[in-house]
């Protein structure tokens, strides 16, 4: 038997694989239950994203299930429905050119601080790492937003807290949404997955630090300017 695939269908394959190999990887390193999370990853030259249908379990997942959406939001292919977080993630990729991939877990320590309303203080080298600023929450959203388009709003809180603390996207990639859960992204939908990981261990690690703790001091900034160096100086021999 011969298959003809249409140049339409095949010229998304490549972000419907990256995508499935992606969202697969939420339940298998814990950070996800039942139908929770999401990961999507963009072709930046075709303008659109891959994300995982909305309710449908991971074990009935499969790449040619993966959605297709561009970056306002809309559907450009797919039978199913996309992720009720598409709008999030079509904000993101709109106003942050630079990424290529993004997930969204309702993982339990880092949600668990954005129920607090907390940055995630930086308590040790395993953050610094990562990141040499404390992962920031963004403030929970105004009635206004909330009643709004309330998916395409979040975005909006994100990219807000990022302007307010005057971050970067690029150096940061992650955050908490106050009241609901972490976001992450990076380069393509492998690494927004790994930095979901990586912040949930980050924010156990912090939950833990506090308990045995309370008053344990932020990161010396000796040791923050040495990790900071070490990843981007002009000597830096980090991940060598
Ligand atoms: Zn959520």
């Amino acid at each position: 038997m011969t298959i003809h695939y249409s140049p339409f269908t095949m010229s998304y394959q490549h972000i419907q694989q990256a995508a499935y190999d992606a969202n697969m990887q939420l339940p298998r390193l814990g950070l996800v239950l039942f139908t929770f999370g999401n990961v999507s990853e963009a072709d930046r030259s075709l303008g659109v994203f891959a994300i995982k249908p909305s309710g449908v379990p991971y074990e009935d997942l499969s790449p040619d299930k993966m959605v297709i959406v561009d970056f306002d939001g809309k559907l450009v292919q797919g039978k199913l429905r996309p992720s009720s977080d598409t709008k999030t993630h079509a904000v993101l990729y709109k106003h942050w050119e630079h990424i290529g991939g993004i997930a969204h877990t309702h993982s339990t320590y880092a949600t668990a601080w954005a129920q607090s309303q907390r940055d995630i203080p930086i308590f040790g080298t395993t953050h610094a790492d990562h990141n040499t600023v404390d992962i920031p929450c963004a403030a929970p959203m105004n009635d206004e937003m909330i009643k709004g388009d309330y998916e395409y709003e979040t975005g909006f809180q994100i990219i807000n807290c990022f302007d307010q603390k005057k971050l970067d996207y690029k150096e940061t990639e992650m955050i908490l949404v106050g009241n609901h859960a972490p976001f992450t992204w990076g380069k393509n939908a492998a690494r927004a997955v790994y930095n979901s990981a990586v912040l949930e261990s980050v924010a156990q690690m912090a939950y833990l630090t506090e308990t045995i703790n309370a008053k344990a001091p932020r990161l010396k900034d000796a040791l923050i300017k040495k990790h900071y160096e070490r990843k981007h100086g002009p000597d830096s021999y980090y991940g060598q």
